[in-house]
């Protein structure tokens, strides 16, 4: 996920907050730190690294509320979840970045960001020929990531 500047974090944890108060539900530290957590990093965490970085932090959040928490986030439409295959999932904040896609590498789990414009033109086109109205799509590709070829190739790939 292409990192969030200072001001996207804050506007997200702004709605954040108002999305609690218009539930009726309390705005605490442990949520606020665990959005933040999301907002602020560049990657696309697992629950665990929610967790470690929570600890690295100096933070007491027990597992239950970090999950109760990823769930609201969820209802709230400001974090995606993502499911790569490999038993667990992991988040990323919804931005105002453009629509955009993920390869996921099936040997060391390192996910990557493309955008293909050609790509998202065609998919309301092809769904078009199945008379299907598209709405939203995500499009997953598993593979090997270049480190890991590198590694293979012993350094071949350029
Ligand atoms: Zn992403
Ligand atoms: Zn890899």
């Amino acid at each position: 996920m292409a990192h969030l500047s200072r001001e996207e974090a804050a506007g997200l944890l702004e709605r954040f907050h108002r999305h609690l108060r218009d539930h009726r539900l309390p705005v605490t530290p442990q949520r606020t730190l665990i959005a933040r957590v999301l907002f602020e990093s560049d990657e696309h965490l697992s629950v665990e690294a929610i967790e470690r970085r929570l600890k690295q932090m100096g933070a007491r959040v027990g597992t239950a509320t970090v999950y109760r928490t990823l769930d609201t986030l969820v209802e709230s439409g400001l974090l995606r979840t993502h499911d790569f295959g490999e038993g667990f999932r992991r988040y990323e904040p919804v931005a105002s970045s453009p629509q955009h896609e993920h390869l996921v590498c099936l040997r060391c789990g390192a996910v990557h960001e493309f955008q293909n414009d050609r790509l998202e033109r065609m998919l309301p086109v092809i769904a078009d020929e199945f008379h299907f109205q598209h709405q939203r799509h995500r499009i997953e590709i598993y593979g090997l990531c270049r480190d890991c070829r590198q590694r293979d190739l012993g350094g071949l790939l350029k």
